[in-house]
This record gives structure tokens, C-alpha cells and sequence, in this order.
């Protein structure tokens, strides 16, 4: 088929915001290409799985999705498939992905992006093609931006993690530290809000330590202050808040903004101080706790999401009742909560005293049981209060209502006009669900 006339792509992400922020790219660069977007399977001439390695979990179901493919290629053989990302790139995985899935015409690791549309050019001629260099080497600016024309954008404002928290992939996988221009960024997020996007999600793996390489200083309060003044914008989120870099300036600066939402995601990990150094998260809960509060002080509405790792290597009954007391402490509105997962290659996988799968399994039932009530409760106060929710379309369960979130990132559900899209509107709630709000426009 001519390349012009219609070919289909398939992408698929898997993990964090970043990845499906890759993906977005990686679609952009077939869209230039001659693809269409399409979530037809059985129908795609190119299927993009950009992957993630965070948890085996993760890689177990991408591992499944590839040997589907596989049944697909068969029925199919002009099919091309191309798998991208973080797991690709950890140390040694690539060899061991292409025994096993032969089938496979691209690799692209994480640092490679910038260049798949030669890989896919290759592929089209019938080449088997693998880049996966261990370094960044292309200019911070080399990968297109954002897609335009939709009402929400995630914008990275920076790349890869300097923090090698003991457990974590990450950065084995998407290198160091590296800060966009503050320029750049305001120029896209400009761009983005002519084509009509009203919410911008500013990304990173850890925000606040955005520009600690400029000079003069800039840093990401002063980021988000000047994001604040684009015109019509309406929404400024940002992910994720590592605990140990959140300043009283950061906090300062979402108090004094207009657009700057009052959510914080702040990832605790754990209660406990043994695991949190064993951890290497370069804070106490006692730190934790501080931050916490001085948030609650500046911003008494603010609300905070947090991550938390329980059956972390060397994590007694002590350790994780420590952790549900800091749960119970905190009003969370949401928490995401993980069962650790041996990463090769990070030193926690190197810990002798790791816990076994029926502990991990009970404490996150635990875990799990208590957030639940105490999200449900968070949302159960928000009854009959009004809050300001940005609209973003039909309900996907009842299209009859719409859909929208408050500055909290709370989902609300509620019956209006479809003009509302896009648009600011006050909502009194009305019920209270342990994940979404109903409510009323207010008159
Ligand atoms: N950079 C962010 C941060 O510092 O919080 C998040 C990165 S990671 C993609 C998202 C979450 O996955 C982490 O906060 C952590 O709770 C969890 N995670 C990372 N490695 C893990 C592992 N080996 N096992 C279980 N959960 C893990
Ligand atoms: Fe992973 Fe820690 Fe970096 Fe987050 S801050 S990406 S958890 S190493």
C-alpha cells in the first residue's frame, strides 16, 4: 500500500505519564510519516508498544501483548511492529528480547526516539532493526512537541532521574538528569494554547529539581510563575513532587498563581525511616511530615496523592505498621500503591532480606483497605461544597453527562450542555464515591 494512502497505526503505552508522553511523540513521528491513528488491531499496517520495566507486572503483560502480536503477524506478515521504551533499554535486555520475539521488526530504547523514522523507513524495506544507544546524545529539542489541538497536553520540562532511589529502574533507564529550557517551554505551552489546550501537565521525574543546572538561577517555582502568565491557560498541573526538593518558594509560588493547581503528588514510599534510608530517599517521615504541614499552612485546600512501596527488602511489621499510621495521619486523597518488585540492576535487588509474596500480598490488601476509607471520606467532606471544574467531555460509562476535575484532580460527573467542553463551570457536589464525585451545575 502507498505510504500516502492510508496506513494505520497502532500505539500502544504502557507506565508513567512519560511513556505515554513517548508514545504521543513516537505517533507524531509515523503521523509525518503517512500514518493514521487507529486502535483497529487487526487492521494496522505498524503497532508501537512504547513499554515500561517499573514492575515485573509491567513487563509481564507487555511480554503477553508481544506474544499476541506475534498470532497477529502470522495472519498478517506486512504487519510491522515496533517496541520501544524503558524496557528495551535496561542493560542486556535487548539480546534477550530479540531471541525471544523474533517477530519483532523495530527496537528503539529510550534515547532513540529522535530517530524512528529512519528505523521505520529500514523496516518498510524488510529490515530487522534494533538502536538502542546507552546515552542521550541529541539536543534536549530533537523530538517533536506535545500534539496540538486537544484540551489537555503533558509537556516534559525535563528527562531522566539523578536520585537512584535503591529500587528504582528509572534512572538505569532514561539516563540523567536533563533540564529543558525554560524558553522552549513557554514557547510550546504558548503554541499548545493557540491550538486551543487550556491544561498543561508540566512533567518530570522529579519537578522541583528542574533547572539545577542554570545559571543565573531558575528554578521551578520561577518555571511555574512564568507558565502562570501564558493567556488562556487555564490549568497548570505538575508531576512528580519528590519530597526532599519541595521548597517553601515552590509552595509559595502555587499559592500566589492563578492557573497553578493546588495538588500535590508527593510520593512518601514509606513510613518507616529504616526503609526510607535503606530506600535512599534522602528524607525522614519526620521531614515528610514537615513538608506536609508547611503545605496545609500556606495552602490549608491543597490536596496530596502519594505513591507507597510496601514489601520492600528488610520491611518488618513494625516498619509497615508505620507506614498505615503516616497513611492514617495524612488526608491523602489518593494513594497508588505498589508490592515491591526486584528490579535487576538496582541495589535493592541485591538486599538479602527480601520479603516473600504472601507478606508482600497481605500488607497491600492492608494498605489498600485503609486508603480506600480514607479516600472515600476525603471525598464524602467535598458534599454540598461547590468547586471549579475544568470540563472535559462526555462520561465514558454515560455520555449522557459530562465529565470534568476539580483544581484537586478529583473527577466529577454531571449533567450539561456539551458547549461546556473546554470550560470552566462550578459544580456542587452531590455524591460521593470512593473514586469519582456527582454533582450539579451551580446556578
Ligand atoms: N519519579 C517519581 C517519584 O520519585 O516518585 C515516580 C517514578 S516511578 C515510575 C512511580 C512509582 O513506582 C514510584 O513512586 C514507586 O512508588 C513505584 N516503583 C518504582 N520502582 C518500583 C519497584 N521496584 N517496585 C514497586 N514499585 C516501584
Ligand atoms: Fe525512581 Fe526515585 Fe528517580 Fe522517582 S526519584 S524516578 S522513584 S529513582
Amino acid at each position: 500500500m502507498d505510504k500516502d494512502k492510508g496506513k494505520k497505526v497502532v500505539t500502544l503505552a504502557y507506565g508513567c505519564q512519560m511513556s505515554e508522553r513517548d508514545a504521543e511523540t513516537l505517533t507524531q513521528i509515523t503521523r509525518q510519516e503517512g500514518y493514521t491513528s487507529s486502535d483497529d488491531l487487526l487492521n494496522a499496517d505498524l503497532v508501537i508498544i512504547n513499554t515500561c520495566c517499573v514492575r515485573e507486572s509491567a513487563e509481564n503483560k507487555i511480554l503477553g501483548k508481544i506474544g499476541e502480536l506475534k498470532k497477529l503477524k502470522e495472519k498478517n506478515p506486512n504487519l510491522k511492529i515496533a517496541i520501544s521504551g524503558c524496557m528495551v533499554q535496561q542493560p542486556g535486555a535487548l539480546e534477550r528480547l530479540q531471541k525471544r520475539a523474533p517477530h519483532i521488526d523495530i527496537w528503539a530504547g529510550t534515547h532513540n526516539l529522535h530517530d524512528f523514522s529512519a528505523l521505520l523507513h529500514q523496516a518498510e524495506q524488510g529490515a530487522k532493526v534494533a538502536e538502542v544507544w546507552q546515552e542521550p546524545k541529541m539536543p534536549l529539542e530533537s523530538t517533536p512537541q506535545a500534539e496540538k489541538g486537544k484540551l489537555q497536553a503533558n509537556v516534559n520540562i525535563m528527562y531522566g532521574c539523578n536520585n537512584f532511589c535503591s529500587y528504582c529502574i528509572v534512572p538505569h533507564v532514561r539516563g540523567r538528569e536533563r533540564s529543558r529550557k525554560p524558553e522552549e517551554i513557554i514557547q510550546e505551552i504558548t503554541d499548545l494554547v493557540s491550538s486551543g489546550c487550556r491544561e498543561v501537565t508540566l512533567l518530570g521525574q522529579n519537578v522541583n529539581s528542574y533547572g539545577k543546572e542554570f545559571s543565573p538561577v531558575y528554578d521551578f517555582a520561577d518555571l511555574l510563575h512564568d507558565v502562570d502568565q501564558i493567556p488562556n491557560l487555564l490549568r497548570i498541573r505538575f508531576i512528580t513532587s519528590h519530597p526532599k526538593d519541595l521548597s517553601d518558594k515552590l509552595i509559595e509560588t502555587v499559592a500566589g498563581g492563578n492557573k497553578l493547581c493546588e495538588h500535590f503528588h508527593l510520593p512518601i514510599q514509606s513510613g518507616s525511616n529504616f526503609i526510607l534510608e535503606r530506600m535512599n530517599r534522602k528524607y525522614t517521615r519526620e521531614y515528610y511530615l514537615s513538608r506536609v504541614n508547611k503545605i496545609h499552612e500556606i495552602l490549608p485546600k491543597a490536596s496530596l496523592t502519594t505513591d507507597i512501596i510496601v514489601g520492600f527488602p528488610g520491611e518488618s511489621e513494625i516498619d509497615f505498621e508505620q507506614t498505615l499510621e503516616i497513611m492514617n495521619m495524612i488526608h491523602y486523597s489518593h494513594a497508588f500503591t505498589f508490592m515491591y518488585s526486584k528490579r535487576s540492576g538496582t541495589l535493592a535487588a541485591e538486599m538479602e532480606d527480601q520479603i516473600s509474596l504472601d507478606v508482600k500480598k497481605r500488607r497491600l490488601q492492608r494498605l489498600m483497605s485503609v486508603q480506600n476509607v480514607k479516600s472515600l471520606a476525603w471525598r464524602e467532606e467535598m458534599i454540598g461544597k461547590t468547586y471549579e471544574i475544568l470540563v472535559e467531555g462526555p462520561s465514558r460509562t454515560n455520555p449522557e453527562r459530562l465529565v470534568g476535575r476539580t483544581r484537586g484532580n478529583e473527577l466529577v460527573v454531571f449533567k450539561g450542555p456539551s458547549e461546556f467542553v473546554g470550560s470552566l463551570v462550578n459544580i456542587r457536589i452531590t455524591e460521593a464515591g470512593t473514586w469519582t464525585l456527582v454533582g450539579n451545575i451551580e446556578e
